[in-house]
């Protein structure tokens, strides 16, 4: 067994970042380390920041998005167009999206993707609350930005065949994702164009 080398406080912290998105034990360590050589200039406002979102961060019961407030900030702009909703696999999507810059609408955004294999059912993702927005009258345009992976493809096809016989214009974003690309990933301009160019579906 590994000796210890730190109190069980320390341990804890480092095994708590362990669990973020690329992080390992390993970068885990090295960032605690930074941490505490930068307590209070570093760890101090991060260790704030961390409790208050805690506290405060909510999901919108609307899109979907994540924020502090319910309604989200996008759903209440009113200077956005209401009249397209941009549908989206997840937040991370909506915000890149919203960095490109390119849209001035409202987001749905699904909380994953259809997938055949041990993936998530229609029930499983926001469809049916996007089944209703798309039946408000003020809808015009759902806009479907989904990664161009199978699953997102899939998913695409599945929101176009229920959103059928609904007044609505189904788009979806055109060429420009590379195959496989995550939306999350691409840069602003390469977004921004593949929004102008979207095309009815
Ligand atoms: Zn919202």
């Amino acid at each position: 067994m590994a000796r210890q080398v730190t109190g069980p406080e320390i341990e804890r912290l480092i095994q708590a970042m362990a669990k973020l998105p690329g992080f390992g034990p390993r970068s885990a360590r090295r960032a605690a380390l930074y941490l505490i050589k930068n307590r209070d200039k570093v760890m101090g406002p991060l260790a704030a920041a961390i409790a208050e979102a805690h506290e405060k961060a909510s999901v919108c019961s609307i899109c979907g998005n994540v924020d502090t407030r319910d309604p989200c900030t996008i759903c209440l702009d009113e200077r956005r167009d209401r009249s397209i909703i941009c549908v989206v696999e997840e937040v991370g999507d909506l915000w890149a999206l919203e960095r490109a810059g390119a849209l001035n609408c409202l987001y749905h955004v699904l909380g994953g993707t259809l997938s055949a294999i041990g993936g998530l059912r229609p029930e499983d993702l926001n469809i049916s609350g996007l089944v209703t927005r798309a039946a408000d009258p003020q809808t015009r345009e759902i806009l479907l930005a989904l990664n161009a992976t199978v699953e997102g493809q899939t998913t695409a096809h599945y929101i176009t065949e229920r959103l059928d016989g609904l007044h609505v214009q189904v788009s979806r974003l055109a060429h420009g994702v590379p195959v496989g690309g995550e939306l999350d990933y691409l840069d602003e301009g390469t977004l921004a164009a593949a929004i102008k160019a979207r095309r009815p579906v």
